[in-house]
């Protein structure tokens, strides 16, 4: 078992990256706190969690975006485990797309209040905990448009690139501490954002929902959809012990389309 007597903390953890994320570190022993806003899908990922793989999973409402918020999930955390998370994954995130000249005050700034400071407000709460410690693992899902740019969506791509500059940046000022922090960045993953993403195609463009999709996969050189398990897979390689000495990276899950 890869992560015995491992507690860790996955925001997001209601569906897609973050559900499978929390399930491959259960079943490599690690107590896991599941958290997100909607109350009712992180309970049930943490009873499926107690029933398929027999270790603790708690569910804890919080609103990543609120500093405060964050402050109760990590407290609740502590109390329902006895200390704070040895592993942090900031996973929570919205993806909304718009020309930049329709980007709203409103949309920018969700954007940027969920996705990045979202990633600062749970990744400052979890720090002292690991530096205490001396062991600690941070990561980051970011994106792989967090590396590039692409049309229609500035508002999601400036936090992603965000959220790379915060990982690099605490890596190096925790290297020496036996914390990493890294961030991983997937292509299109199959999951409720990719689905929310092919209806806008078909939306906007009239294609049909096959088209959208194609379009999407052709995207990467592999002419496919990433999965929740691949993407939770490279987590747990970087959550355990092997994993120490990677640190400050942004890896690319997205079958080759980027080669940086
Ligand atoms: P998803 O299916 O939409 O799930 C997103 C999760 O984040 C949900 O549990 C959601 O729950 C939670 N969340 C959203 N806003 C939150 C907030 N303010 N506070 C707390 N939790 C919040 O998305 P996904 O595809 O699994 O994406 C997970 C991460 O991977 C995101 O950061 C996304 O940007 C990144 N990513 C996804 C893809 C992709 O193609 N799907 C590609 C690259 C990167 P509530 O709404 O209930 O809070």
């Amino acid at each position: 078992m890869k992560l015995e007597e491992r507690i860790a903390l996955i925001t997001g953890g209601g569906r897609g990256i973050g559900r499978a994320i929390a399930m491959a570190f259960a079943r490599e022993g690690a107590k896991v706190i599941v958290a997100a806003r909607t109350t009712e899908q992180v309970a049930r990922v943490a009873e499926e969690i107690e029933r398929e793989c027999g270790m603790a999973a708690r569910a804890v409402s919080c609103d990543v975006a609120d500093a405060a918020s964050v402050a109760r999930m990590f407290e609740d955390g502590e109390r329902l485990f006895g200390r704070g998370p040895d592993i942090l994954v900031n996973n929570a995130g919205i993806a909304e797309s718009a020309p930049l000249l329709k980007t709203t005050d409103e949309l920018w700034h969700r954007h940027l209040n969920i996705n990045l400071s979202g990633t600062f407000y749970c990744t400052c709460a979890a720090l002292p905990h690991m530096l205490e410690r001396g062991w600690g693992r941070i990561i980051n899902i970011a994106s792989i448009a967090g590396k590039t740019g692409s049309p229609y969506i500035a508002a999601y791509s400036a936090s992603k690139h965000g959220v790379i500059g915060l990982t690099r940046s605490v890596a190096m000022e925790v290297a020496r501490r036996g914390v990493t922090v890294n961030a991983i960045c997937p292509g299109y993953v199959e999951t409720e954002m990719t689905t929310r993403a092919i209806e806008n195609i078909t939306n906007r463009t009239g294609r049909s929902e096959d088209e959208a999709r194609a379009t999407l996969e052709q995207m990467s050189p592999q002419n496919r959809l990433v999965t929740t398990e691949e993407v939770a897979a490279m987590a747990l390689l970087l959550a355990s012990e092997e994993g120490r000495g990677i640190t400050g990276q942004a890896i690319n899950i997205d079958g080759g389309s980027l080669l940086y």
